[in-house]
Parts: C-alpha cells; sequence; structure tokens
C-alpha cells in the first residue's frame, strides 16, 4: 500500500513541478519601521533595526550622541564640561568666543555654554585645527557659529555632538576629520562656507534627518568611504556629494525638483541614475566626470539639462533627451568619449556651446525640428559621426559646430538655414555630399563664412534632385 501512494505522490507531484515557473518569483523585502534595539548614548552608538515579513533583517548604527551641555554638565551623564579652553570676548563683553585648547588637555573635548557668566556664541577659526587627541567634540546651543577649520584635520575626532538648533558653519569646519565614521547631520547645520565635512574619508554611515534643509556647498565632498546616501524630503539647499568616490546608492527625495549643481560630480561609482519623476532641472556639473556610469534615465518631468551636466561621463553609451526638455546647457555631454547615440527630441530651440564636444564614439544623432541654433563647437571632434541631419527650422550652425569630424560624409541641411558660423565644418575631410532641403536660389542665401571648404566643395544636392 505505501508503494502505491508514493508511486501517486510521484505522479502527482511530476506534472505539478514541471508546471513550476523556471525561476522562483523574486522577493522583495519589505521592511517595517526602524525600531531601536539599543540606545545611542553620549559616547556610545546605538543600533536599529527593521524586520521583513520573510524574517529578513536589516540593522543600522545609531551616530553616538555627543554630551548634551546645559551650562556646564551633560544633561544625560554629568559629564563636566573642559575647562582651560582659551576665548576672546565679544565686542562688547557679552558673550565669548573659544579660540583655542589653552591648557585643556580633554579627549573628550566638552564646549560650556558660559564663561564668566556671558555666552559662548562662537568657536573661532582655526581653533582646534589638526590637534591630535580630541577623541569626541560636544557643543551647546549657546554655540551659534563655527569658523572656517575650526576643527579641521582632527584626525582622532570619532564623535560630533552638535544640537539641532542653527548654526553656521564656515569653510571646512569639520574637514578631514578622518576618524569620524558614522555622523547624524544636525538639523540647523547651515553650510556658510563650503565643504564642512569634505574629506572625512573615514565617514560611512551619514544619517540625514528629516527636517535637514541643506545638505549643499560640497558639504561632503570627497568623503571617499561614502557608498549610500539617503536623501530626506524637503532638503532644498542643495546636496554636495562631488568626489564620494565609493557611492554607489542615492535615494532621492520624494518631493525634489532640482538635482543640485555638482551635486554628485566625480561620484565614479555610479553605475545607473535613474533620474525621478518630478525632478525638473538638472544642475550644472550635477554628474560631470562619472566615469562608471554606464546607463541614465531622464524623466518627462525635466525641462533643462545643467551646463556641464554629464561632461566626461566617457562609460555612457546612449543618452534620450526627452520631450520635455528645453534647455541643453553648454557643455552639457562634453567628452562623453564612449556615447555612441543621442537622441534628442521635444521642444528643444538651443543646443548649446560644446554640448557634444569631443563626443569621439558618436555615430548617431537625431535633432529635432523646433531647434534653431546649434551653438559654437557643438559637435567639434565627433570623429566617428558619419552623418548628420540638420532639421528645416534650424537657422544658424555656429562656429566650429562640426569642426574636425572627420568621418562625416553627408550633411541635410533644412530649407531655413541662413547662416554658417567660420568653420563650421572645417577639416571635414569626408564630407563629399551635401543634401539641401530647398532651391538653388534659397542656397545662395545662406552666408556661408570663412573657412568651411568642405561645404563649398562638396556636391550640393537641391531638393528633389535626386
Ligand atoms: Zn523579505
Ligand atoms: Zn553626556
Amino acid at each position: 500500500m505505501k508503494r502505491i501512494v508514493a508511486a501517486l505522490i510521484i505522479f502527482i507531484l511530476i506534472p505539478l513541478v514541471s508546471c513550476a515557473p523556471d525561476t522562483p518569483p523574486v522577493h522583495e523585502h519589505s521592511f517595517g519601521e526602524w525600531t531601536a534595539v539599543k540606545e545611542a548614548a553620549c559616547l556610545e552608538e546605538g543600533l536599529m533595526e527593521r524586520v521583513c515579513a520573510c524574517g529578513e533583517k536589516e540593522i543600522r548604527t545609531v551616530p553616538a550622541l555627543g554630551h548634551e551641555v546645559s551650562g556646564a554638565v551633560c544633561v544625560r551623564c554629568g559629564k563636566k564640561a573642559s575647562k582651560g579652553l582659551k576665548y576672546t570676548p565679544g565686542e562688547y563683553f557679552d558673550c565669548y568666543t573659544v579660540t583655542g585648547i589653552g591648557s585643556c588637555r580633554d579627549a573628550d573635548l566638552v564646549i560650556p555654554e558660559s564663561f564668566f557668566s556671558k555666552p559662548v556664541t562662537g568657536i573661532d577659526e582655526n581653533a582646534f585645527r589638526e590637534l591630535s587627541g580630541i577623541k569626541s567634540v560636544s557643543i551647546p546651543e549657546s554655540v551659534k557659529k563655527i569658523g572656517r577649520y575650526a576643527f579641521y584635520g582632527c584626525k582622532d575626532l570619532m564623535i560630533l555632538g552638535i544640537p539641532d538648533t542653527v548654526i553656521e558653519a564656515d569653510s571646512c569646519a569639520f574637514s578631514n576629520c578622518t576618524g569620524i565614521v558614522s555622523l547624524r547631520l544636525p538639523l540647523g547645520l547651515i553650510p556658510v562656507g563650503g565643504g564642512t565635512f569634505s574629506g572625512c574619508t573615514g565617514l560611512k554611515n551619514l544619517i540625514i534627518p528629516e527636517g535637514v534643509k541643506n545638505a549643499g556647498a560640497g558639504m561632503f565632498s570627497g568623503c571617499t568611504g561614502l557608498a549610500s546616501v539617503s536623501l530626506p524630503d524637503g532638503i532644498d539647499g542643495g546636496w554636495g556629494f562631488s568626489g564620494c568616490t565609493s557611492l554607489t546608492s542615492v535615494t532621492f527625495p520624494a518631493d525634489a525638483k532640482v538635482i543640485w549643481s555638482g551635486a554628485f560630480a566625480g561620484c565614479v561609482s555610479l553605475t545607473e541614475m535613474k533620474i525621478p519623476e518630478g525632478i525638473t532641472e538638472i544642475g550644472g556639473g550635477a554628474f560631470r566626470r562619472c566615469k562608471g556610469l554606464t546607463s541614465v534615465f531622464i524623466p518627462g518631468s525635466v525641462t533643462s539639462i545643467g551646463k556641464e551636466a554629464f561632461k566626461e561621463c566617457e562609460a555612457l553609451e546612449s543618452i534620450v533627451v526627452p520631450d520635455s526638455v528645453t534647455v541643453i546647457g553648454d557643455s552639457a555631454f562634453e567628452g562623453c568619449s564612449g556615447l555612441k547615440r543621442a537622441k534628442i527630441s521635444g521642444n528643444l530651440t538651443v543646443i548649446g556651446q560644446r554640448a557634444f564636444v569631443d563626443c569621439s564614439s558618436l555615430e548617431e544623432v537625431t535633432i529635432i525640428n523646433s531647434v534653431t541654433r546649434i551653438e559654437a563647437r557643438a559637435f567639434r571632434d565627433c570623429k566617428s559621426l558619419k552623418s548628420v541631419v540638420i532639421p528645416d527650422g534650424a537657422e544658424y550652425i555656429g562656429y566650429e559646430a562640426f569642426f574636425n569630424c572627420g568621418a562625416l560624409e553627408s550633411v541635410t541641411l533644412g530649407s531655413g538655414l541662413k547662416k554658417i558660423d567660420q568653420r563650421a565644418f572645417y577639416l571635414c575631410k569626408n564630407l563629399k555630399t551635401v543634401r539641401f532641403n530647398g532651391t538653388f536660389e534659397e542656397w545662395q542665401k545662406i552666408e556661408i563664412e570663412d573657412f568651411n571648404s568642405p561645404i563649398r566643395n562638396a556636391e550640393i544636392i537641391f531638393a528633389g534632385q535626386e
């Protein structure tokens, strides 16, 4: 009897197995809220986790809080504020600024809220610059301004306790503090100069909480240990992650309209960039020199691609500029030496200066009819370009626009053309035929400036003549 049952089971199972899909369905984790496993303390990191229904857990560390100074002690642990620091009084002796370490030897530097009964409102430029031995810095709410290079190069510094009140941080205030691994960006920190945390190469765990308005002015540029960044909603004062060479993942705010200028320049580990729907402007140099970028998706909400936005993205093979785009800035795709295909659709009227200069692999470019001007050097040195069709709406081909496009064999010029500027087709040594979508009379009215012998010497085929 057992054997029969077994046989039956096999009989039933076989068709089931053969009907099963070739690959099991991919389960995408859906994590719940982050919950604290261990609360962070003044000098100790905390732990949080979130769990998927399948049991998979994600864990992240919470940066140590630093001391929360009120008066001269920490309200959490009772640690006393540092003594022996150097101060300078304000103009009216109503406040003090910390100017240096003085005789203090604390590894845990706790700036007091007041000195001689007057509030401590600032930390002077260079105050603790390149001091070793400082492991943590805690700053009280009374401080409103941190001067430039105040903690620059404090290589032993690991923990920053900065309150969420408004504090202006001048240039490079915490630059090159290579020991900081975990950081929660304080809500009110305003980068008045550039590069607040630039060159903090040890930084791996960056938490930008909701409520932060500004992470701009190169705030994290050159933080080469940072692999992922998650930007909260409402952050609109710039994003500064240039030169974060390990960055592979970016989570954009759901309400973002702009990819800020220079935001991800030189982030060579970014390989794919899906710009989210809703973005209207890709800022100047936003992805400049992202040399690992092989694909970019530009959504239909984008109207403007800034100057140098994708300059020298050498691995990029194709680009589709959607209908919504009305501006391609100067040098937007300059030096994209791997770019083979560019499709420009939509309502664009001007192809900016140097927009595609030096795209030495570009074989195919489609230019739509709304384009009226092709500016200077737009396609200069595009050495693989074999043919190009200039639409009827185009009136102007700029200086050196197709200079040194040595592979160019055929050019179609639109009937609306009024001027070909100097050297526009200079050194296009293979240009033999030019098709013109107009009459001989119209051709004769086109102003062709000097150094355009390839055009002058080419066989001109007029519309309807073929
Ligand atoms: Zn799961
Ligand atoms: Zn404490």
